[in-house]
């Protein structure tokens, strides 16, 4: 199939079947296409939705992004994950104003330059926002491509991603560069599925060689496993006799950086010492929960659970020389940027309403 065979047939099936009418495809600015951009990295549209319409209503435009304070943004975050988007995202507004006077940046290189913005998300908001003619390589784009093309090995290779590229800039056409990328995100997330995609369909079936060899599940090839490394915590659920939570934040960089988290501590370490080396008093109570285990890209994060009832009677207010430790009253735990296995922990283990006085609990 020649290349504007290619890209004519996908446009055709796009302006059928594509999906035209999501949130960021009304009003298309490179603020809001970038946005989305971002959320939908390694997460789903409909997933999406909510989050993108939540942080369009509280950050309508660049210049508001770029004046929140960074812990508003990771709080309408909370629970997409992979938490350095938001850091880059709100980073990124800031350098915005700087560099480019509040407008977003309309070469592609500027763009690039932005933190947390790669060649096909700087591409993607170019094109779907403003036309400009820039392949994209997304996730799902690359596994179109490795099966009509027949592209061998792990598309993380630097040989196999410049292969790809190769083949997105020559398909690209030089009209309508923005339904096309969007027909091929599209094409990717709803026929071209990572599992039984739906062939018979498929408008470039025709150019298919994984199709018509049927050796589509060999395309992509996954990356060569390796088993994920495992690191243990003991997190501690502190309570103190006003109901307050103890919280901690979360360096700037690395896992769950800049985020609101319980204190950790050595897995193998007794509690109630944590709590008399704190607090300066044992605990008036103390539970273990089951543990529980987060996966994250590059390791597992095993978390014993321990639930402490300290004699502090101080709320939202710091208990140490520095300010990242802090008692938080359970209202205050909504509004703050909480790592969702964090959040889902604060939750299962929220005391009954009314919350049972500490002073009444037993003692262990
Ligand atoms: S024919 Fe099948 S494998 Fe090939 S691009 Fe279309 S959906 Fe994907």
């Amino acid at each position: 199939m020649p290349t504007a065979a290619f890209s004519q047939a996908l446009l055709d099936w796009f302006d059928r079947h594509g999906r035209k009418d999501l949130p960021w495809q009304r009003d298309p600015t490179p603020y809001r296409v970038w946005v989305s951009e971002i959320m939908l990295q390694q997460t789903q549209v409909a997933v999406v939705v909510p989050y993108f319409e939540r942080f369009m209503a509280r950050f309508p435009t660049l210049d508001d992004l770029a004046a929140a304070p960074a812990d508003a943004v990771l709080a309408l975050w909370s629970g997409l994950g992979y938490y350095a988007r938001a850091r880059h995202l709100h980073r990124a507004a800031v350098l915005i104003g700087e560099r480019h006077g509040g407008t977003f940046p309309t070469e592609l290189a500027s763009v690039e330059a932005l933190p947390g913005i790669g060649r096909s998300t700087a591409g993607a908001v170019l094109s779907l926002a403003l036309g400009q003619r820039h392949p994209i390589l997304d996730g799902n784009v690359k596994r179109v491509l490795a099966r009509c093309f027949a592209v061998a090995g792990w598309p993380g290779q630097t040989a196999v991603q410049a292969e790809l590229w190769r083949l997105a800039e020559r398909l690209t056409p030089h009209d309508r560069v923005d339904a096309y990328n969007q027909a091929m995100m599209d094409l990717g997330a709803t026929l071209c599925t990572r599992a039984r995609p739906a062939c018979d369909r498929c408008p470039v079936a025709p150019a298919c060689v994984a199709e018509r060899q049927g050796v589509q599940a060999q395309f992509p090839q996954s990356r060569p496993s390796k088993r994920l490394p495992e690191r243990a915590t003991l997190m501690i659920l502190a309570r103190n006799q006003e109901g307050a939570v103890l919280l901690e934040r979360r360096p700037p960089t690395g896992i769950w950086g800049g985020l609101w988290s319980l204190p950790e501590t050595a897995p193998e370490r007794d509690p109630a010492d944590w709590c008399r080396e704190r607090t300066g008093a044992a605990p008036l109570r103390l539970e273990m929960h089951p543990p529980r285990r987060h996966t994250f890209s590059h390791f597992a994060l095993a978390m014993r659970i321990a639930e402490i009832w300290t004699p502090s009677t101080v709320t939202d207010q710091a208990i140490a020389e520095v300010d990242r430790e802090l008692w938080f009253s359970p209202g205050a735990l909504a509004g703050l940027g909480l790592p969702a296995p964090v959040r889902s922990i604060l939750a299962d283990l929220a005391p009954p309403d009314p919350a049972p006085s500490p002073a009444q609990a037993d003692p262990t």
